[in-house]
Order: C-alpha cells, then structure tokens, then sequence
C-alpha cells in the first residue's frame, strides 16, 4: 500500500565521539561495528504499525514467552549504502529489498509490512548515521528485521511484531584483489524443498546452513553450495550467495527461481547482461554437467553473487566425489566486469539507466 508514517526522530544523548569513530571506520570487519541509532516500529491488531521512532540503538527487553524465541516467526533484509564520490549516499534497490521483505512476511504469516515504510526507516537511519558511511570501498550494511513479539505459546502467528532497522559500516569485502572462493558441495544436508520457506529470507533457513557451513569450513573450503531436495543433483545456491556460471560461447546460466532466495544482485547481473546482449539461461545444472563442463573447457567462470561480497569468483569445488578447479582457480574476466559495472553503479560512478539508486 502506500501508505507511510511519521518517524519520531529522538537523536541519542550520548553519540560515539568523532576520534571513536574514526577509529572503529578504519577496520570495521564485518558485522561487530554499529551505528548509534536504529529504527523501530511496531504493529498490534489494535493500531496497526504505529510508533515509528529513530531512537539511540539499544537492547530489546523480551518477556520469556516472546513467540520468536520459541518458534522463529523472523525475516530480515540485507542492503548497503555507499558514500558516493560527491559527498552523497545511495541506496542500492531498496524497493526490491522492501518487496522480498513483503513476500517473506506473508509466508512466515506475519504482518506485512508496508513498502513505504520499509524504505522510510531505512532513509531515517541512514539519515541520522551519514557519518558511519565509510569512504573508499567500504559501505554501511543495513539490517532490517522483524520478530513476532506476542507474549503467548501456543503454535500460530503472533498477533504483535516489531520492526527495526539498524546498521553496521564494514569494509571492502576483498582486501587486495578479489580472491576466488572455494566450495563445498553439500551432500548430506539440504536447504529447501518445494513448499517450504526456501524463497524468503527467515532466520531459520540460516539456523539450519550452519552446519552444512561449518562441514564447508572442515573440509577447507569457503562456503557450502546446496543441492535440490528431490534429485540431489541440481545446483541451488550457496549459504547466503546465488550462483552463475559463465560458459565458452559468451553465455550465462544460472538456477531457476522457485526454491532459491531470489537474489538482488542475481536479478541485477541477468538484467546487466541480458542488455549487453549476452544470453542468460535460467535453468537447471547439475553437478555431474558442472564437473565435466569444468573439464571439457566448456565452462569458463563460476561465480557466487549477493549483497556482501557483490561477485565472488569460484576457483575450486570440492566434494566427497573429488575436487576440480574452474578458470585455473583464478578470478575471471566476466565475473570480474560484471562486479565493476555493478560497483559502479552502486557508487554512482556510472550512469544508473535502470534507476537502481536512491540517493539518501
Ligand atoms: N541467497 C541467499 C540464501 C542469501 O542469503 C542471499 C543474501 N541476501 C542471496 C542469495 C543474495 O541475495 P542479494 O543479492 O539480494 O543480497
């Protein structure tokens, strides 16, 4: 809908001292370092979502029986801003991540919440925390999130959430040079199956990746790419990255939609490519034809895609059947100019013909 609320906007009374945080934007790290306010606002049957407020961040206080610690009604969102060369901050389709927030509200029976309010709290706290952006490479993450809130245990949706926004500035995600990733090719554990919640973004499909993640990590690898529910064959994507793959003939494939998280950054790159007039197929592969393409030559480049890394080159899969390199295990020149078109539009450094970027 279209409708928007008045954000109460109380700036904290005790901010971090400038010399602080200079010193915390020099080597953020990722996820550790946050920014001084957050945004709040709340929904009850009664008012609907009301009390939206951009206040000093600080502890929720939760009655024992809050139903999200019970049984995970959550979702949440992942975006950046990016300081731009004049001074000014973009956001990067912020209405996409508002709509996929939308979508993952409805499947987890929560209340949806509104699109302009989404974006609203995210523009307020970007607004009260500018100075958090960091320059060069570095970009301020944004987490939006909502909790089921009601104080009851029985099974069914909560008749209360919260909404909230904070933020945390990280820095360039390869320090160096884009370094390609290995994968594990996950074989034991699933990530999501026709039906289930696969296609939005809820805390528990992480919760549930954290193993197959942590046996990637045994295994010496970077990061764990599942495999379908059904024929345990088709790649899916990776914990928290899309996948693509770059063949001999100039074109690009990648998994279908329909169990995978429909990626920001996926969307982009499809859009991208297809306008340069590169073929994009959106279709099953399996991994059986990504060994033998790996080999034949006929695959160039794989790469991993989402908001954190933008594109990160696959230079080694791994599996309990043996492992293969792709491009040499080195970086490659699609995935590479893919992610500079893209970083350049972010930064506003390039013409922005889609409208992608909403300067804050
Ligand atoms: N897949 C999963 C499972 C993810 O968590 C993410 C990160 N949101 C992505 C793909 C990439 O999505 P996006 O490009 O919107 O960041």
């Amino acid at each position: 809908g279209a409708m928007t609320l008045k954000f109460d906007v109380q700036p904290t009374a005790n901010p971090t001292p400038p010399t602080a945080r200079t010193e915390k934007l020099a080597n953020p790290g990722f996820g550790r370092v946050f920014t001084d306010h957050m945004a709040v606002v709340r929904y009850n049957p009664a008012k609907g979502w009301h009390g939206a407020r951009v206040e000093s961040r600080a502890s929720f206080s939760l009655d024992p029986a809050t139903a999200v610690l019970h049984y995970a009604q959550e979702i949440f969102e992942g975006l950046k801003a990016y300081k731009r060369d004049d001074g000014g901050v973009n956001l990067f389709r912020p209405d996409a991540n508002a709509r996929r927030f939308r979508n993952s509200a409805e499947r987890m029976a929560m209340a949806p919440l509104p699109e302009p309010v989404f974006i609203e709290a995210i523009e307020q706290l970007v607004r009260i925390d500018r100075a958090w952006v960091p320059g060069g490479e570095g970009s301020l993450y944004l987490r939006p999130f909502m909790i089921a809130n009601e104080v009851f245990l029985g099974v069914k949706p909560s008749a209360e959430y919260i909404f909230a926004v904070i933020a945390s500035p990280v820095g360039s995600y390869f320090k160096g040079g884009p370094a390609p990733v290995s994968i594990w090719v996950s074989e034991n554990y699933t990530r999501a199956a026709v039906g289930g919640t696969g296609t939005v973004k809820c805390g528990g499909n992480y919760a549930a990746s954290l193993r197959a993640q942590a046996e990637a990590i045994d295994r010496g690898c970077d990061q764990v790419v599942f495999l379908d529910a059904v024929e345990r064959r088709y790649i899916e994507e990776l914990g928290g990255m899309n996948i693509f793959f770059v063949f001999d003939d100039g074109s690009l494939s990648t998994p279908p939609l329909g169990t995978i998280l429909p990626g920001i950054t996926r969307d982009s790159i499809i859009t991208l490519a297809k306008e340069s007039g590169t073929r994009v197929r959106e279709e099953p592969y399996t991994i059986d034809q990504w060994r033998s393409d790996a080999a034949s030559g006929r695959l160039k480049e794989a790469f991993a895609c989402g908001t954190a890394a933008v594109i990160s080159p696959i230079g080694k899969v791994c599996s309990a059947h043996g492992d293969f390199t792709i491009n040499g295990g080195a970086a490659g020149p699609v995935a590479m100019g893919f992610r500079k078109k893209l970083v350049d539009i972010q930064y506003g450094r390039a013409a922005d013909a889609h409208n992608w970027t909403r300067k804050v």
